[in-house]
């Protein structure tokens, strides 16, 4: 992972759709069923939708049924980070683009093996790129 990125709203705003920036940049939550990527069976790599940075693979991911994509483990553990997330009178993992801070999600531990754990991910914070 090469250096931080950082950007102002009005920055962000010039490069996002008005959702992507209310999930990415704001900490929002899409609908269940209504993203791009929770059906998706394509085989690529998922992006961060703000940087670009390679986020998840198709390998990993699996359908968790809540209607959000959800995958068993990163792509390359360094580009993700994860924060506690006190929101919502709940302790939550929160799940962050490491490079530009994007919110993805939040990460549980209900997951499937190996690894048990479910990063359960917005469509709007992911940019699916089947050639890589
Ligand atoms: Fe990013």
């Amino acid at each position: 992972m090469g250096e931080k990125i950082f950007r102002s709203d009005a920055e962000w705003k010039k490069h996002l759709t008005p959702e992507q920036f209310e999930v990415a940049r704001k900490k929002g939550t899409e609908r269940a069923f209504s993203g791009e990527y929770w059906d998706n069976h394509e085989k690529g790599v998922y992006c961060c939708a703000c940087c670009g940075a390679e986020l998840f693979a198709s390998e990993t991911k699996y359908d968790s049924g809540t209607g959000w994509p959800s995958f068993w483990a990163p792509l390359k553990p360094d580009n993700v980070a994860t924060a506690t997330d006190r929101a919502l009178m709940m302790k939550r993992t929160e799940v962050l683009c490491a490079r530009c801070d994007a919110h993805l999600g939040h990460v549980f531990d209900d997951g499937p093996r190996p690894t048990g754990l479910r990063y359960c991910l917005n469509s709007a914070s992911l940019k699916f790129d089947k050639s890589k």
